[in-house]
Formats: C-alpha cells, structure tokens, sequence
C-alpha cells in the first residue's frame, strides 16, 4: 500500500490506470531513432538474418502449407486503406483526422492466423535450421523442401519444444513445431480459450492448463524445458530470436507502401498503432519499421486497461519489476494476448528510446470496435486485434500537427482472429452492439 502510494506521487497516471480510465502516456525518453536502434545491441544485420531465413524456408511453406503458395511460400499480410471506418471513428468521436486510415491484416496471416506467425515460426525454423546443420543432415546443393523429409522427421521427434501462452503463441509454435516433427508442449495460462486448446491437441501438441495467468504458464515453461537439455523452450519474454522475426516486418511493409506508391517521409509520417501484451510482437514490429523508416515513424501500442504492464514498466522505468496487480488491477481482459501482467524487461528496455507513447482500451470499446470494423470494411478481427484502431483519435486530438495533417498514414495492426471460429466470432459481434464508443460525443445516431 505504502509503495502503491509512493508510486502516484511520483506517477499520478497510475491513479488513473488503477481506476481502469482510458489513458495515453507519452514517452518523455524517446530519442532519435537511430541512437536507438545502436543502444538495442541488435542490428540490420541481425534483421537481415532473420528474414533471409524466411527466404530459405518459402519454399517449405510452399510446399507443406498449400495457402502460402500464391505469396510463394512468404507468410506474409494485406495492408489496405479502411475510408469507411475512417468514417465511422470521425463520425462517432467528433475528432476530425486528416489523414489516412490504413490496416495491416495480421489477422489474414496465413497458418496461425495471428502476429505471432512472424515471430514464433522465426524462432522454430532457426532451431530447426540450427538442429539440422550440427546433425549434418542439410544437404546444400537442395532447397527447404527437404525439411519434410523423413530423415529430418525422425530427427526432430526425438527433441522437445515448449512454451508458455495466452493462445496465440502455442497456436503458432505448436502448429509448426508439430508439422517438422517436434514434440510440442503448451503452457496455457487459465484464460486461455477452449478452442485454442482443442485444435492445438487435434494437431497433436500436449497443452498443460494453469489456474494461473500467463506469467506463471511461461515460468512452468521454463521450468520443464530446463531440466531437459533436448528441449527447446520459447521465451517470450526474452527471446531474441522471436523480436527479430517480427521485426522482418518493416522491410515487408516497406515494399507494400512502395507497391501501392504511398510515400513515406518527413513530410508524410506513418503512425503506427500496436496491441502490446508482454512486448515481443509490437516491440519487433516497431524495432523493424525504426530500422525502414527512421523518424518517420512514430509508434503507440495500446493495452487494456485491466492489464496495461508496458506501460506501468515503461512509465516507472521498473520494467519487468513490476506487475499490474502491484497497483490493484486483475489483469482479466476479453483480449487475448493483452492478459499480460508483467512485460518484457528485455523489450521495455529497447524501447525505451524508441517507443512514442502507450494508450489503454476498455474491454468494451474493443467488442464495440470490432462490429464497426465488421460492418464498415467487413474485416473481422479478434478484439485484441482491435486495440491499435483508437490510436489515430488520440494522435490527432494530441494537438501535434503532424498527426493531424492530410499527409499523415495512420496505421492500426491487426494482429489477430484468422483461427477464430465462426460461432465465437458471432459472439464478440453480438458483445459489440450497442456499445457507444464515446458516451455522449455522438454526432450521428447510434446504430
Ligand atoms: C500476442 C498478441 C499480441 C501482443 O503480442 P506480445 O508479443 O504479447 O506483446 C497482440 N495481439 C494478439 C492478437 C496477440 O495474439
């Protein structure tokens, strides 16, 4: 309690936060971007890396995952324009943006359906690609393909892979580890949904439930991974290996501004809005879009306001020393991926210098979000996934110009619900009728 009230007088927005108020933080540490991308230790190259990789493994993909073929073999999302939500965010704000409002379809990512497609198979291809080379089995002069052959099968079922998650995470690495071969385990964490669990064990992966929440899912994890040197575990709140897979995200995104001629510079930012849980998905994706576009970029991610770790770590420079239970929230969100009480200290920590702000969500405005997109752009999106969509009302009413110019790209990743079945995803859309995104601000009546 003492230290609770120690905390408010030195951060009065905890107050706030621990009233579950809708608040933005603005990053008073964020510096040039290119002071921060050398003070992160991780380099170009080491993005580079991570996305020839990728390369090596397209054909693979290709070739195991059919839906991957008409991008040859590159897991890889649409970026769309959305005017008809633009629309709707103005007309039920009164906020008046000028730019534009674009989308970025992770929630299209094929095979798992969510960002953690990027980062979580980046992670099981290097151990894969790592356990393959020191047993000599890669032979040069062939492509990835050989990675469905039967030699490196047998190799890979007799080494382990575990993780611990709110969802996504096990669906990635659980789906692909399963594919090559490995045995899985899933740490699941007790919010975890049911048919998460149930389409993980239909692939064959062993899912292990806790009462607890994520953090203790990813400490059993641990746990079990280290008293088995075969065993692989997948840190998500440390892991190198799964930031730099996100982070191939900026060169992707780079070229598809490039395709559809849409500029990016000083003159015209791109502001981008990220769901943050504990850090590893945003934290890449921003580091890479630092590396493409520099200073003209400027990132937000966003959390609940029942689990708003990032930025109670961020804030108090505690990092990972913190949890959001601390200040007497419950950490219980309808977001899956955002019920995170206690974030990366390794990815607080990188961005510090290059993280422009953090917002919160209510539960309620994320269902309530989730139907408009539905019916405005007809893109359905889990409501996690829609935590980044508030992003550009805040920017805009922030008072900086450049958020408000005509010149301005606003950019809400999507990050997940590609695997949400139907009959779930009619239940959030029924949760966001009539929900009023901003009480009494209405120009137009509510539906
Ligand atoms: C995991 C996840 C996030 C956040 O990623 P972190 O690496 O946990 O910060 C955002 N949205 C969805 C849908 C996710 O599954």
């Amino acid at each position: 309690m003492q230290k609770m009230e120690g905390l408010i007088a030195d951060f009065p927005l905890i107050k706030k936060m621990a009233d579950k108020e809708e608040v933005l933080w603005m990053n008073p540490d964020l510096s040039a971007s290119d002071e921060g991308i050398r003070a992160s230790g991780m380099t170009a190259a080491d993005v580079k890396d991570a996305s020839d990789r990728l390369k090596r493994f397209a054909p693979f993909f290709a070739e195991v995952f059919p839906e991957t073929r008409t991008n040859n073999g590159l897991i890889e999302s649409p970026l769309t324009e959305i005017p008809n939500m633009k629309r709707v965010l103005i007309d039920t704000s009164s906020i008046d943006f000028q730019g534009t409002l674009l989308i970025k379809q992770d929630n299209a990512l094929p095979v798992s359906g969510s960002i953690k497609a990027r980062g979580g198979f980046h992670e099981i291809l290097k151990h894969a690609e790592g356990l393959a080379v020191d047993h000599d089995l890669l032979q040069e002069q062939r492509d990835y393909r050989q990675f469905s052959d039967q030699a490196f099968k047998e190799l890979f079922a007799s080494h382990k892979i575990a993780v611990g998650s709110t969802g996504n995470l096990g669906l990635s690495i659980g789906i692909l580890s399963a594919v090559l071969g490995f045995e899985v385990t899933v740490h699941m964490s007790a919010d975890a949904k049911r048919w998460k669990k149930e389409l993980l064990r239909s692939k064959g992966v062993t899912v292990i439930e806790y009462e607890d929440d994520y953090s203790k899912a990813v400490e059993e994890g641990r746990r079990e991974a280290e008293q088995d040197s075969k065993c692989h575990f997948v840190d998500d709140e440390n892991s190198r290996d799964l930031f730099l897979g996100y982070a191939v995200a900026g060169e992707r995104i780079a070229e598809q501004f490039a395709d559809q001629d849409i500029t990016i510079d000083a003159a015209h930012p791109l502001f981008v809005y990220l769901p943050c849980g504990v850090g590893g998905g945003p934290g890449g994706v921003a580091f890479g879009l630092k590396m493409a576009f520099g200073d003209a970029v400027h990132c937000y991610f966003a959390e609940p306001v029942s689990s708003p770790c990032m930025l109670l770590g961020m804030m108090t420079g505690l990092q990972e020393k913190i949890s959001v239970q601390e200040i007497g929230l419950d950490n219980k969100t309808a977001a899956d991926g955002l019920a995170v009480g206690r974030p990366s200290g390794f990815v607080g920590t990188v961005m510090k210098p290059l993280l422009e702000g953090i917002y919160t969500v209510k539960d309620r405005t994320l269902f309530g979000l989730l139907r408009k997109l539905a019916d405005a752009e007809s893109i359905y999106a889990e409501p996690s996934a829609l935590a980044g969509m508030m992003g550009a009302l805040h920017t805009a009413a922030s008072g900086m110009n450049v958020a408000n110019s005509a010149d301005a790209r606003h950019l809400v990743w999507s990050t997940g619900g590609g695997m949400v079945p139907d009959i779930v995803m009619n239940e959030y859309y029924e949760k966001g009728r009539n929900v009023e995104l901003f009480p009494g601000k209405s120009t137009k009546s509510a539906e």
